[in-house]
């Protein structure tokens, strides 16, 4: 049997370093990242039907419910049962089709442009930040009434391997253009949501980027364009509150539960305040309680490193924070992109129940 092994699409990520009948040894590209990380994503074909192996030779990137697996790129799924070996191995059973595996859902800028193809109409507009270093275009959408100067900036993909934010976002996103409601009426939501859009479209996992990731860029000196382009747009744009959508580390403990990250005192009153509305909207404690949130001097936030969120701060936002979605979760199901893009309705709705509460009549 021929196994063919393509990443050359956007989001591709993968080295393979050897094939023995059905046996691929795989490994993730770490690419300029500095350490190791996780993600990996390609698209495999058999010559003739029948069951691969696929073991990854440099540590454990397969999570507990097997492969992300897709048939049209487009549409993903799990199947524990029939994929998953160990961490570092699943198999996979072939038809006479090519298969997308990954890592976790990815979601890329074709998806983006469907989600704002399918919603143009209901009032989001799409204009161009600034262009990367590749000579690609950032987008920036703006949802809402630009000359209320009440403004909410939400940013995705500092880190570009974290794509399970990206439906986080498009749920807030489709909530808000979904119904009537204060924040659309009250304020403009700013949204740029894929800050590494060339990590992005590479399928780099950008996290820990060499000499720095673009959350570490918020500096007196920024490096990338971005960065330098989101200080000059925000220069006459006071933030009311500001949220920056990530996943975190693989999976287990905190990793696998919705969490709020929390700076220091005086950051964390209003990050308390927000995830105690969170935890209301979402009632389920299996979704979201403030527990799961992590509190600053524990784990690995210990550190005051330069961060989007501190940046908002400083740009006048009376909350902002850093939000972590689990690449996985650990209900009963793992998070689908229809789950996901739910837990971006909830997010939109405390959005507003904390504007209505904190910030309307001030
Ligand atoms: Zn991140």
């Amino acid at each position: 049997m021929q196994i063919s092994i393509t990443k050359d699409y956007p989001g591709g990520n993968i080295h393979m370093i050897s094939q023995e009948d059905s046996h691929v040894q795989l490994q993730q590209e770490m690419r300029d990242s500095d350490g190791w990380w996780f993600y990996w994503n390609f698209c495999a074909e058999a010559s003739e039907p029948g069951e691969v192996i696929f073991e990854f030779t440099n540590g454990e990137v397969i999570g507990p419910y097997g492969p992300a697996i897709s048939e049209d790129g487009i549409h993903w799924y799990y199947d524990r049962e029939e994929t998953f070996l160990s961490h570092t191995a699943f198999r996979y059973h072939f038809g006479n089709k090519p298969i997308w595996f990954a890592y976790s859902i990815p979601y890329q800028l074709s998806q983006l442009h469907s989600f704002l193809k399918e919603n143009a109409w209901k009032g989001i507009t799409c204009h161009t930040l600034c262009v990367t270093e590749q000579g690609r275009e950032i987008p920036l959408l703006r949802i809402g009434a630009p000359e209320t100067g009440r403004n909410i900036l939400l940013t995705c993909r500092h880190h570009a391997c974290e794509s399970c934010a990206s439906y986080v976002l498009e749920g807030v996103m489709d909530w808000l253009l979904a119904k009537d409601n204060l924040l659309v009426r009250e304020c403009c939501i700013h949204i740029v949501p894929m800050i590494d859009l060339d990590g992005v479209e590479n399928g780099d996992q950008g996290k820990n980027r060499l000499p720095h990731d673009h959350n570490r860029d918020y500096t007196d000196q920024p490096i990338y364009a971005v960065t330098k382009a989101i200080y000059q747009y925000t220069e006459n744009v006071p933030l009311l509150m500001g949220f920056d959508f990530h996943c975190p580390w693989k999976w287990g403990d905190v990793n696998s539960l919705w969490s709020i990250v929390q700076g220091e005192e005086p950051f964390a009153k209003a990050q308390q305040a927000f995830s105690q509305i969170l935890e209301k909207v979402t009632a389920d404690p299996k979704i979201y309680t403030v527990k799961n949130n992590t509190v600053f001097g524990s784990g690995w936030n210990i550190h005051r490193t330069p961060s989007a969120w501190r940046f908002f701060f400083r740009r006048g936002a009376q909350v902002a924070f850093s939000l972590e979605t689990p690449y996985f979760g650990e209900m009963k199901e793992p998070f689908s992109q229809d789950f996901l893009r739910k837990l971006g309705h909830y997010f939109a709705a405390a959005m507003e129940q904390y504007y209505l509460r904190f910030l309307r009549n001030e």
